[in-house]
């Protein structure tokens, strides 16, 4: 055989295992059979920005080891998310805290935000039965019917009083001025963007790209001991239990003759009227300048809109619930009998991973063999 390790998928997960193996002295190949490397966090240069061309990634964690891990590959820089909520052109901090709630109510102090919220939880006695009933029971009546309610009807493309209260368990709320969104140790965008982070971690290794494993999956078999298979554990199998669901996004992106257009990476439209459900300004990610720290005279927009997902579509983010969670440990039983192939990262786990967990994972796994 030609190499120890075929990896399929040149996203995070494939890239990490590719990194790790080859500087354990193993002979890699990396196929994708997209045009690009870097899976989702895939970032491209649009007139010196660098566009989240997958959706918005922000990279935080608590884990020192993986933070160590990334910034061996990437300077990261000290951005930090503070997404603002836009209902009907009124503005308002995120997550919820002293800032957003003296927006609100004009209330200064922590006292007065406590008594308020605890004012207007008071409309819900008893188990809330569904989510509207939920969210005003975690934040009062205001919170929830201009931060709340438009966008989670968005989001889920039904009306809050027909979707289960468990949907939201907690809505943390601050009573400091803190509009930082993580609570995360570490946190911040490489710069020069993701691609350039991963392509240093693939630096020196062999990629063929637009590649498909599975047009002709016993050919690239042949070509390593082992496969580590990063895309859909569905797609694998051919679908042959049937297909596990995804959430999906639509992303509309503009380029704009116009220094700023939202004066913030993230903008949450969380009225039920407007379509999108946030705008992403990519420049802010970095602050608006260019790799020599020049301000970029344009910027680039993304309009977020979900979606319903169908076979065929962009697989994002995995369905949490028993008919899925079922499905896959039918597949996940097929997988622990290709002896043969490593299942790893998000769609080949089938799991949401954050980036920070699939390096975390990837490096666990690439630590068990026998390198
Ligand atoms: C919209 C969105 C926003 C996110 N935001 C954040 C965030 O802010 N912070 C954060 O930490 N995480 C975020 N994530 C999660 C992050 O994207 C993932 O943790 C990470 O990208 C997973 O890496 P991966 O290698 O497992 O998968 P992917 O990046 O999906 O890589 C899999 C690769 O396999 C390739 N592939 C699949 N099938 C085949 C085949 N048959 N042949 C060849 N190649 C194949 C694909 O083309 C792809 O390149 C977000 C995810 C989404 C969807």
């Amino acid at each position: 055989m030609k190499y120890d390790y075929l990896i399929v998928g040149a996203g995070l997960y494939g890239s990490v295992f590719a990194r790790e193996a080859v500087d354990a002295g193993k002979k890699v190949l990396v196929i994708d059979k997209r045009n690009h490397i870097a899976g989702n966090v895939f970032t491209e240069d649009v007139e010196g920005i660098h566009v989240h061309k997958y959706g918005a990634h922000i990279f935080h964690t608590n884990n020192t080891k993986v933070w160590n891990y990334a910034t061996r590959f990437a300077t990261f820089n000290r951005f930090t998310n503070s997404p603002v909520a836009n209902y009907k052109g009124e503005l308002y901090s995120l997550p919820f805290n002293m800032y957003t709630f003296n927006k609100m109510w004009g209330v200064v102090t922590p006292e007065e935000a406590e008594a308020k919220i605890a004012e207007q939880r008071k409309e819900i006695t008893g188990e809330p039965s569904n989510l509207e009933e939920q969210a005003i029971s975690l934040i009062g009546r205001d919170v929830y019917e201009k931060l709340v309610k438009g966008y989670t009807e968005k989001q889920w493309g039904r009306d809050c009083k027909e979707l289960p209260a468990f949907i939201i368990k907690r809505l943390p709320v601050r009573l400091t001025f803190d509009n930082n969104y993580f609570n995360a140790l570490y946190q911040g965008i490489p710069v020069g963007g993701y691609t350039k982070m991963v392509e240093k971690m693939l630096e020196g290794i062999e990629i063929k790209l637009n590649v498909d494993y599975m047009q002709d999956q016993a050919f690239w078999n042949d070509q390593a001991e082992k496969v580590v298979y990063t895309g859909p554990i569905d797609a694998f199998f051919d679908y042959k239990l049937g297909y596990l669901e995804y959430r999906s996004v639509r992303f509309e992106t503009e380029l704009l003759d116009k220094p700023n257009f939202q004066g913030n990476a993230a903008v949450n439209y969380t009225d039920r009227e407007t379509p999108w459900t946030r705008i992403i300004e990519h420049k802010w990610f970095e602050f608006g300048k260019d790799e020599s720290g020049n301000d970029l005279p344009k910027t680039v927009i993304s309009r977020e809109f979900s979606s319903e997902w169908k076979p065929g579509d962009e697989p994002y983010y995995p369905v949490n619930d028993a008919k899925n969670a079922s499905l896959y440990a039918k597949y996940k039983e097929l997988a622990d009998k290709e002896e043969k192939v490593i299942f790893g990262g998000r769609l080949g786990e089938y799991k949401y991973y954050d980036m920070d967990q699939v390096i975390a994972a990837a490096l666990e796994k690439v630590n068990e063999q026998t390198l």
